[in-house]
């Protein structure tokens, strides 16, 4: 509680303030003190606009994380898949122009067999030749490079018959001569990207173009061509759907190459004539099978009956198993499991592509099938990745949304703070100031408010600071009026004290005046400072001037002895009005003039007035008076009163109109 302020009786604009600061006191302190302190605006709205913003950025990015995650590894998939694909596309290029060529070389050959072009006995011996152990081979210099009698040239081109294989047929003959030039004609253009291309036959010979290699003038001469596997396949006999063969891999120690063999039978009227025939590396192939794989993954091939033609297993000498193993003797279950998944889940038929995944082993199989020799690509992605990489994908989108968050707080709270809680807090301490009466400090801008916002706080702000202004204007009158009322109030005081000290009728100082003065110069003087008289005064028989004349004649004669006592004193004198028609004058000491003249002077002021008074011994009004010295050697002032009074007494019995001054101190 503020303390508290009693105002006296007589008001002051001092008091008056207080006394208002006291009421605001006692207000503000009761308020401030039964109202809790307010929470912090930016704390409640930030912790609200957190709370949703967590809520919609925090839910969306929950959403988007999972979205893109879906999407990535999606994306991821259709990448994979599409990689297989044009992956498998060019790996089958080289499949594809192997059957494009055979097929040309077929529809040629065909072309030419059924023409009448001459090959007979002496023509086809102008191409062979028989060597020492019975053998029939094409002449060396079809190999080395000849214009041969046909207008054809001839090189890189070999060819054997066994030696257990008559060569008496002209069929035979004519289709190892036909065979022979077609393969000079169009083996260049078509050996391109494969070691070579040879016409094997149902009979024990073979004829190859292939540069480099002469196989036909070293094959051993007793060599059963036709009874070794690849060709043998070829028979009416083991393939009787005359289907295009192509034969498993298999490592080529001449070569130091990996290679299979497409071979097309070409029969005519039931009657087996030839099989053109690609012998292809695959060298190239595989080593992309190693060294081209997606980033984490594997790649390898099987054969659709389950033998694996490729696998990046290590070290180099193991592939020699590849392309030879049926995966029942492969110790891998997991390479069984791969197949048997492949093969369920395409029923055998994987198509362009396939994606499987191998949730045993956790990972993705991305299948296509290799145009041509049927087999399956394989490319074996771990799952793990696909998620890491969709997790990493997503997780950025997470800290994108962390830091979205923060920013948008620390953009709203920079907002709320110079917007919002700045300004409120302005106003907080301009509303704490006029409420201690402090209006000056808003009114003079000592506290600063937020007047140039175009909101309604900056509206606040400026109706805040007219208030301030407008009350310490009001206030400031107020106490300019309540210091003018004062002035007034004091000077009506002291008039009206003034009057007190009045004699109503007479216009002299009164009694009371006396006593105050009298205490006052006997004090004085008993500290000896200065001296003084003491004069009593009597009219002379007043009574009876007043029931000669009247009171009202008495009172004009009052009047008339008073102003002329009073022009008579010195102006360091005093003159009152003792009571009745008693006079008293109070002469200060140290003055030129003896004091008895002095006193004298007073009588005969009031002689010549000379008011008629025929009734007294003198004629005329008169004065007694008794006149007595200071303080020296009296106990009180009023024993000098009274000493001054028993001399006048004297005067009057000494026959009156006259002065008695003191002849001995009091005892
Ligand atoms: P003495 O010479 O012995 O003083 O005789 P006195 O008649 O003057 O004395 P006394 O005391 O008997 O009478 C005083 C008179 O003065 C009586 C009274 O009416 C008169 N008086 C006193 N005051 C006033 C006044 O204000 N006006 C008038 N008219 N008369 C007054
Ligand atoms: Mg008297
Ligand atoms: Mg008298």
């Amino acid at each position: 509680m503020p303390q508290r302020y009693i105002c006296p009786t007589r008001l002051s604009s001092e008091c008056s303030l207080r006394f208002s600061r006291y009421i605001i006191d006692f207000v503000q302190n009761k308020s401030l003190h039964t109202t809790p302190r307010p929470r912090s605006l930016m704390r409640s709205v930030l912790r609200r606009i957190v709370l949703a913003a967590v809520l919609v950025v925090g839910g969306l990015t929950a959403l988007a994380y999972s979205f893109i995650h879906t999407e990535t590894q999606s994306r991821l998939l259709d990448n994979l898949s599409d990689w297989v694909i044009e992956r498998a596309r060019n790996d089958s290029l080289i499949f594809e122009l192997a059957q494009e060529n055979l097929a040309r070389f077929s529809a040629e050959f065909l072309r030419l067999y059924t023409s009448d072009v001459p090959v007979h006995g002496d023509i086809f011996w102008s191409y062979y030749q028989e060597d020492e152990h019975g053998a029939v081979r094409l002449r060396r210099d079809f190999y080395d490079g000849i214009y041969a009698d046909d207008g054809l040239y001839y090189s890189s081109v070999s060819s054997f018959v066994g030696n257990n294989q008559s060569v008496d047929s002209v069929d035979l003959q004519r289709r190892l001569v036909l065979s022979v030039r077609l393969l000079a004609q169009l083996g260049p253009a078509m050996i391109n990207r494969f070691q070579n291309i040879h016409v094997s036959f149902p009979e024990n010979a073979i004829a190859l173009y292939a540069p480099g290699t002469p196989w036909g003038l070293e094959a051993e001469p007793d060599l059963p061509m036709n009874e070794l596997g690849v060709i043998r396949s070829m028979q009416q006999s083991e393939n009787p759907e005359r289907l295009p063969g192509w034969s498993g891999l298999y490592y080529d120690e001449t070569a130091q190459e990996w290679a299979l063999t497409y071979q097309v039978p070409l029969d005519m009227n039931g009657q087996h004539l030839i099989n053109p025939s690609h012998d292809v590396s695959l060298t190239d192939l595989m080593e992309r099978l190693i060294t081209d794989t997606p980033e984490g993954g594997y790649n390898l091939i099987f054969r659709q009956d389950g033998y694996l033609i490729a696998h990046p297993a290590e070290p180099a000498s193991d592939r020699r198993w590849v392309g030879q193993m049926s995966l029942q003797n492969i110790d891998d279950p997991a390479l069984v499991r791969l197949f048997e998944l492949i093969d369920e889940s395409t029923g055998g038929e994987p198509g362009e592509v396939a994606l499987i995944h191998n949730s045993i082993d956790d990972n993705w199989l991305a299948v296509s099938e290799l145009s041509g020799p049927g087999w399956w690509f394989v490319s074996v992605y771990p799952a793990a990745l696909i998620r890491e990489s969709a997790s990493q994908a997503a997780a950025a989108v997470l800290i994108s949304g962390v830091i979205l968050l923060l920013l948008l707080i620390f953009i709203i709270g920079f907002i709320i703070r110079r917007d919002a809680e700045k300004p409120l807090e302005q106003l907080r301490e301009a509303a704490e100031s006029i409420a201690l009466g402090d209006y000056d400090a808003v009114a003079q801008e000592q506290i600063k408010l937020p007047r140039h916002l175009r909101n309604e706080i900056g509206l606040l702000a400026r109706t805040f600071y007219g208030m301030a202004v407008n009350i310490r204007g009001a206030q400031t009158t107020l106490e300019q009026v309540v210091a003018e009322r004062t002035r007034a109030l004091e000077t009506a005081n002291h008039n009206l004290r003034e009057l007190s000290l009045l004699d109503g009728l007479l216009g002299i100082h009164n009694r009371r005046a006396f006593d105050r003065d009298l205490a006052s110069v006997y004090e004085q003087c008993k500290r000896g400072v200065g001296d003084f008289y003491v004069m009593m005064i009597d009219v002379d028989s007043f009574k009876l001037f007043n029931d000669s004349y009247g009171h009202g004649e008495g009172d004009l004669a009052l009047k008339e002895i008073a102003a002329t006592l009073n022009s008579a004193i010195r102006s360091d004198d005093r003159l009152y009005r003792y009571g009745g028609e008693e006079f008293v004058v109070i002469f200060n000491s140290g003055l030129e003039e003896p004091i008895e003249s002095a006193a004298e002077r007073l009588l005969n002021a009031v002689r010549n007035l000379a008011i008629p008074f025929p009734e007294s011994g003198y004629g005329i009004v008169t004065v007694s008076a008794g006149l007595v010295r200071g303080c020296a050697d009296y106990p009180s002032s009023e024993q000098i009163v009274a000493h001054a009074d028993r001399l006048l007494y004297e005067s009057k019995r000494g026959g009156r109109n006259r002065l008695s001054i003191e002849t001995q101190t009091a005892s």
